[in-house]
């Protein structure tokens, strides 16, 4: 079986964990599951995943700590991937659009057999993930539960995901020889780049006053959250994007020059 058609492509992120523990059981979690691809991002210590806790609880899944990946920041860690699951039991003003873990699981699961990288992305245990670690995601997966208390230990969590993964792969044995489109998709990192071009066009033709944006900047991370791009797409709007600074700032090809040479528009229209 290919890495693409299995949940070892599949990548568990760990944002700025503090318990060693946790660590190893997360490790134990993803191992009985079938995944391996484990990333911490400013754990409490670079080396969290050597220490005894972790290792000691993470039993026979001492291999996926060995090759644990340590990174200094979320788009870091995500660099290599296409789309981003976020758990977070708490609801924010305009962040990624909802879904349960099973609903994940059956769109992720999918995904990974197109050969798209997925990724599920974990908070710290006592502030879990911040708005901005939030929207840096394409989906806000909640684990329903008692809500007069809702947060569950973060190797749970992870637990549950992957279980909910592994229960989707198997029931969708036997049916992934269904031929599917190859599309070459754009990773976040080169969405988050879309996406600085685009609020620096806005700026450029005044759209966007940075020293204001109201909710610019959230609606069109949403926006962006929302669709998958292929790496063509992204080129194209880049492409466009350029062209729209460039022209706001009156560099003009020749033939643009004539063309744009207009009256103004009177201000009773
Ligand atoms: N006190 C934190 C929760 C930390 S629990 C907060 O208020 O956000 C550690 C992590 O486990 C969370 O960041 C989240 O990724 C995951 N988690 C725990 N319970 C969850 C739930 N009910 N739904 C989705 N994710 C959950």
């Amino acid at each position: 079986m290919s890495l693409a058609n299995s949940l070892e492509s599949i990548s568990i992120v760990l944002v700025k964990t503090s318990h060693p523990g946790n660590v190893g059981s997360v490790a134990r979690a993803m191992k009985t599951m079938g995944l391996s691809d484990l990333r911490l991002v400013s754990p409490k210590t670079p080396d969290i995943a050597a220490q005894d806790e972790a290792i000691s609880l993470a039993s026979g899944a001492a291999d996926v700590l060995e090759r644990v990946q340590v990174f200094e920041s979320l788009p870091h860690a995500m660099h290599d991937c296409h789309r981003s699951y976020a758990l977070s039991a708490r609801l924010r003003e305009l962040g990624p659009s909802l879904q349960t873990p099973r609903q994940a699981a059956v769109e992720a699961v999918h995904a990974m057999q197109q050969g798209i990288k997925v990724a599920y992305v974990f908070g710290a245990e006592r502030s879990g993930l911040s708005n901005e670690e939030l929207q840096q995601c394409n989906r806000q997966v909640v684990i329903p539960a008692n809500p007069e208390y809702s947060s569950l230990n973060l190797s749970q969590a992870v637990q549950i995901v992957c279980y909910a993964l592994r229960t989707e792969f198997t029931d969708s044995a036997g049916e992934n020889d269904t031929p599917v489109e190859a599309l070459d998709l754009a990773t976040a990192r080169s969405v988050a780049d879309l996406q600085t071009h685009w609020l620096r066009a806005m700026e450029a033709v005044d759209f966007l006053n940075p020293d204001k944006p109201k909710k610019i900047i959230q609606r069109l991370t949403r926006l962006l959250s929302k669709t998958e791009f292929e790496k063509v797409e992204v080129d194209m709007l880049r492409g466009f994007l350029a062209d729209v600074i460039r022209v706001s700032e009156g560099r003009l090809y020749p033939h643009e020059a004539q063309r744009l040479r207009i009256p103004e528009k009177p201000d009773n229209e």
